[in-house]
Order: C-alpha cells, then sequence, then structure tokens
C-alpha cells in the first residue's frame, strides 16, 4: 500500500513539473513571441538593420517610404527630405523608433496566427503628415537651423514636423565635418532642447492665473530695469505702467520678473510640474528629450529669470506644442502622434486613439490664456499675417550666450472649430521671434488650410 501511494506522490509531482512547464512556455510565448520573431536580425523580417516590408504613406495614400525590397523612398527629392527623421535613412544613422515599434502590426504577426501576411508585402502604415504641408514647411524654413511643427489639438494628429538642416536619402551628401549639417542626424522636434525665451512666460502667467487671485486687477511699472542687488533684468526700453494682459503682450520683462517673484520659485516649479513642460512626450514609440527648469529654492534673480525664460530653463518643442495644445483645448492635452493606422491584407492591425494626457489646468485659466494669447496677435503682432485665421500666439527671443543671434521661437494656435492646430517655431541663431517665424508660420498654415479645409 505505501509502495502504491509513493508511487502516486511521484507521478502527481512529474503531472505538476509538465503543467507548470508548459504554462511557463505559453506564458513565455505570449509575452515574447513578437521579440522572437521580429528580434532584429531576423532574416525573415529584416534586411540589414530595417524592417524589410511594409509601406508608408502620408495621410492622403501618398507612399512616403517602400520597404519591400531594400527602402524606396518618395518620388519628390523635398517630400524626401523633409520626411527623413521619421522614417530613417538607409545606413541607420538616422533612427525610426516608430518602424521597430510597430514592427508585428507592419509585419502581420499575432499570437495565433503567427506570421500570417509574411510572403506578402507586409502592412500599409498610414501617417497623420501631409505630404504637402512638410514640403511646405520645408520650404518656409529654408537655410535655417531649427525645427517647425503643427498638430490638431483635438485629435493629436500632427500634420507636419520637420527638423532642418535634413537631406535626401537618396542622394546622401558629404556630412561629416560639413558646419551646415552640424546635429543632422537629430530629429529637432522630438530630440532636442531650447532654451525658450519669452514664450516661457506662458507657463508663469499660467501659473500666476492659477495662484494670485486678483492677479487680473494687479499693475507693474516697467522703468526699463529692475534690480536684484548687484543683479539686474531689464528691458529694451521702459514700458510705463502696465497691466498683467499688457505686460504679457509687450512681453516685459520687469513685469514678470516680479511675477514670477509673486508666484514664487517654489510654486512655478510646481506648477510647471503640473503643465507637464519638464516631462518628456511619449508617442509611436518614441520618448522625446526632457525639459528642464530650476526655479525651486532659488534666489530672487533667479526665480525672475527662469519666469522670462532664460536662466536653466530648457524646453522640448514636442512636449510645449502639447502644452498650448492644452490651452487650445480648454486646459485639456491631447498626446501627438503620427501613426494613424496600420493595416494589413485589409486587416487592421493597428489603430490611432486620441490618446488624452489630461487635464493639465483649470478650464477658467485656459481660457483667460487664450484670450491673451489672442489679444497678442490683434492688436500686437497683427492679424494681415495670417489673412482669414483667428491666430492666438507667443513670440520669444531666447539669449543663448557665445556669439550667436537669440533662437527666434513662436508659439501657438488657430481658435477654428474646425482648423484647431497648435504650432511651434524654433530658429536657432535666428534673431527676433516674432520677425524670423511669423512668415514661416504663416505659409504652413496657408497650406494646412489647403490640405484639411479646402
Ligand atoms: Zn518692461
Amino acid at each position: 500500500m505505501n509502495k502504491i501511494m509513493g508511487r502516486a506522490r511521484i507521478l502527481l509531482i512529474l503531472i505538476l513539473v509538465l503543467a507548470l512547464g508548459t504554462s511557463f512556455f505559453v506564458g513565455e510565448y505570449f509575452i515574447k513571441s513578437g521579440d522572437w520573431i521580429l528580434f532584429a536580425g531576423s532574416p525573415h523580417i529584416y534586411n540589414a538593420a530595417n524592417i524589410g516590408c511594409g509601406t508608408i504613406t502620408d495621410r492622403d495614400g501618398m507612399l512616403l517610404l517602400d520597404m519591400t525590397d531594400g527602402r524606396t523612398y518618395a518620388e519628390n527629392v523635398q517630400l524626401r527630405s523633409a520626411i527623413i527623421h521619421w522614417l530613417g535613412d538607409r545606413q541607420g544613422n538616422i533612427s525610426a523608433p516608430a518602424l521597430s515599434h510597430y514592427a508585428e502590426a507592419i509585419a502581420g504577426f499575432d499570437k495565433i496566427n503567427g506570421l500570417y501576411a509574411y510572403g506578402g508585402t507586409g502592412g500599409t502604415v498610414t501617417t497623420t503628415f501631409s505630404a504637402k504641408v512638410q514640403m511646405a514647411a520645408l520650404e518656409a524654413m529654408g537655410d535655417y537651423t531649427g525645427t517647425v511643427a503643427v498638430y490638431n489639438y483635438k485629435t493629436g494628429e500632427l500634420i507636419c514636423a520637420v527638423s532642418t538642416p535634413n537631406f535626401d536619402p537618396d542622394n546622401v551628401p558629404e556630412i561629416a565635418g560639413v558646419p551646415e549639417f552640424e546635429g543632422v542626424y537629430l530629429n529637432r522636434f522630438t530630440q532636442s532642447t531650447y532654451t525658450p525665451g519669452s514664450i516661457f512666460k506662458i507657463v508663469t502667467a499660467a501659473a500666476a492665473l492659477e495662484t494670485i487671485p486678483d492677479i487680473l486687477d494687479r499693475t507693474y511699472t516697467c522703468s526699463g530695469l529692475l534690480e536684484f542687488g548687484e543683479d539686474r533684468v531689464t528691458c529694451e526700453r521702459a514700458h510705463g505702467t502696465l497691466t498683467f494682459k499688457e505686460a504679457f503682450a509687450r512681453s516685459c520683462n520687469c513685469a514678470f520678473a516680479r511675477i514670477a517673484n509673486q508666484v514664487g520659485g517654489d510654486v512655478l516649479q510646481r506648477y510647471a510640474q503640473q503643465f507637464k513642460i519638464t516631462e518628456a512626450v511619449e508617442f509611436d514609440g518614441i520618448k522625446t528629450a526632457a525639459g528642464s527648469l530650476s526655479a525651486a529654492g532659488e534666489m530672487p534673480v533667479n526665480v525672475a529669470w527662469s519666469g522670462i525664460g532664460q536662466h536653466e530653463d530648457l524646453v522640448n518643442p514636442c512636449r510645449y506644442l502639447a502644452f498650448l495644445g492644452a490651452i487650445a483645448n480648454d486646459g485639456v492635452e491631447i498626446t501627438p502622434h503620427f501613426v494613424d493606422k496600420i493595416t494589413v491584407g485589409g486587416k487592421i492591425t493597428y489603430q490611432a486613439s486620441d490618446e488624452s494626457a489630461g487635464r493639465i489646468m483649470s478650464s477658467h485659466t485656459a481660457q483667460i490664456l487664450q484670450e491673451f494669447l489672442r489679444n497678442n496677435v490683434e492688436n500686437y503682432y497683427g492679424d494681415d499675417s495670417f489673412p482669414g485665421l483667428k491666430v492666438c500666439a507667443k513670440s520669444g527671443t531666447a539669449e543663448v550666450g557665445g556669439d550667436k543671434k537669440p533662437n527666434a521661437m513662436f508659439t501657438g494656435f488657430v481658435a477654428d472649430e474646425n482648423l484647431p492646430l497648435a504650432f511651434i517655431v524654433a530658429v536657432e541663431d535666428g534673431g527676433y521671434g516674432r520677425q524670423v517665424c511669423t512668415p514661416i508660420i504663416a505659409k504652413i498654415l496657408e497650406a494646412c488650410k489647403a490640405e484639411l479645409l479646402e
């Protein structure tokens, strides 16, 4: 009897081990099979470093890249150059994280059927980019170094995002050691950070609106300079006595130095965090560079410069674009994306959602900022630059030191239900923000209007 019990026990243990082993394998399969099949270097899916199947198109179905047989880029040289930072080059100097992020969906792989689409040409990735607007953006940037992007603040769709300099992947120029190609492999929209200058006054104004109840009734007198012991904050000229709204429109440094200190360094820092200003943005397998701000625990002069967008302030263009989108969208931020959907043989293997990052400020604060930003264009910058559009914006001229001209910055949005677009322009070594950036963004918004409305 004891012998039989002993054998039964051993048998039971063996059955348990088998069951555990099987479920471990099935579990591993479901978690990791995608990686096993699609590991970089798998000869079935990849050629060299690139995924070896699938095509990528713009929002209207225009071909941007065919990966079936090597890499066939768009026919148009401007388009090839304008889009390269999203698709990558043949040498792998410019990486395209989204293409590997969606490798399973592009290859048509799933856990049950395996590589059901393999043997075909792979899937079609429809992006949210407009080839026409992307080319218009490239042309508008001319020889400037920097980035410009436009996205729909209600859906998150990126309509265009160009980083300059760039190059034609079908005709790669001599790049090493050539000054005008410095940083050419960087997607400046996602991978760079910039000293924001006065466009950061939007953050300071938002924090002031949320924390100083009578801020709209306060006035600030600017004599052209404000002293902090040995240090001083200056304006180009004396602005006289200004309301909060006027100080924002005139971009008065002396007023904003005071406002930043009335808010306080610690509180300014906390609100910048709440607005996600220094956080990376994550979308389509991409994680952007993170910004920085050091206002907390700082001396008043440093808090002043932080609130003006200098000191140690750095912003990532994609993040700041999303912040402006949130203001336009009554305080709710919609995360940008550029992969709209992926289909394989008529089956949708990926579909973007209008991913919301949630409310970052009260709708009341957002609406006052909308009014302020609209006032800037209507009464100070001039609506005539943007015919037929209700543009809300703030310019910035960010000192970067050395012998370089300031970064020219310009950001805002169109207040129109049918054309809900937010934008950002950053031009390195550019000069005055408004002067340099207005013609650039005006041309791009024209192209957006033609693409999306007409
Ligand atoms: Zn001033």
